[in-house]
């Protein structure tokens, strides 16, 4: 009987309900016909019994549709409600996770440029600090993009609006950046306009800048990164431009894919976790605008996004 009872429930719920349906309006049919043919021959009470019994067949399945659909509504529902809950603990643990990582890691990385500031620090020293440094940089970043990735994906990454000074912005970027540029690169940045605000998330325009320049420093061993946007109507068109590589063509849409690195042995020299253009693509998405790219191998990289804004000159 277990058996029997365990082999009937593995069949898919859609199945087991139109095959209860068939079989019982099957019957039905067969034998109601048969005992109403029993209890009279007169035509006229013959059509009204058939009339009833059609109204009570429909009442009937009505009835045991509400009751099983409630029932499994019921059982669907609470599967709904407990992944949900699940969904928020993971989130929450990762956030966890993610500050527990990151608040060692920031103090290692403070110390170490202290270290590397003292004035009496031998060379060798200062070079095993500056090894220190990078190792804890690039660890960072890796946690920040699993970070983002995992909230991007749950659906639990929001937009908060604030006014930004767009040419700041840029100027800000710039001091960061610039320390990191290769000897024959150079930084420019290209604002349309002298002062220009606009209504958006800062945080991820930022995140989304840094992704950017990051690779195209990666991939730029010689010429320019210029950093800027452009007004549209209703929107503003970001770039970043560089003179590094390039892609092909083919690669345009794989690249805003997770993991996607164009060639894995130049990913292996040049590291990265192939999450940063999927996080750029989905912040952008979640603040209603497009990224793209226009390349081709040799010709350098322009990366584009457009944000759709509010906007406050
Ligand atoms: P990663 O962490 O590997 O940089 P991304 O998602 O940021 O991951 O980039 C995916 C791949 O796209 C990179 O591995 C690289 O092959 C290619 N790519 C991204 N930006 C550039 C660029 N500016 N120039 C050339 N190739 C790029």
């Amino acid at each position: 009987m277990k058996k029997l009872k365990s082999l009937y429930l593995s069949i898919p719920f859609e199945f087991r309900m139109s095959t209860v349906y068939l079989i019982i309006g099957g019957l039905w049919i067969l034998f109601s016909d048969i005992i109403v043919a029993q209890l009279t021959n007169n035509q006229n009470a013959l059509t009204q019994l058939q009339h009833y019994k059609g109204w009570f067949y429909v009442a009937s399945t009505a009835f045991f549709l509400f009751i099983f659909t409630k029932k499994h509504l019921r059982k669907l529902r609470e599967a709904e409600a407990m992944a949900k809950e699940n969904e928020k603990l993971k989130t929450a643990f990762l956030e966890n996770v993610s500050h527990e990582l990151r608040t060692p890691m920031n103090a290692i990385i403070g110390f170490t440029e202290l270290a590397q500031a003292s004035p009496d620090i031998q060379k060798e020293t200062s070079q095993y600090l500056q090894i220190i440094l990078n190792s804890s940089k690039q660890l960072l970043a890796i946690v920040n993009d699993v970070m983002d990735t995992s909230l991007l994906e749950s659906g639990n990454s929001y937009i908060k609006v604030e006014s930004i000074e767009l040419n700041p912005l840029l100027n800000n970027l710039k001091g960061y950046f610039e320390p990191l540029m290769r000897d024959q690169v150079s930084l420019k940045l290209l604002p349309e306009v002298a002062d220009f605000s606009i209504q958006s998330d800062r945080e991820k325009l930022v995140r989304i800048f840094h992704n950017l320049i990051n690779n195209s420093i990666k991939f730029t061993h010689k010429g320019s990164i210029e950093v800027g946007y452009t007004l549209k109507q209703k929107s503003v068109l970001f770039f970043v431009k560089d003179t590094g590589i390039g892609i092909k063509p083919s690669l345009h849409k794989s690249i805003f894919t997770r993991f996607n690195q164009v060639e894995i042995e130049l990913a292996k020299r040049t590291g990265g976790t192939g999450l940063g253009l999927s996080i750029c693509k989905d912040m952008v998405q979640l603040m209603g605008g497009k990224i793209w790219v226009e390349s081709k191998p040799g010709l350098g990289s322009k990366f584009f996004f457009s944000i759709p804004v509010e906007t406050k000159a």
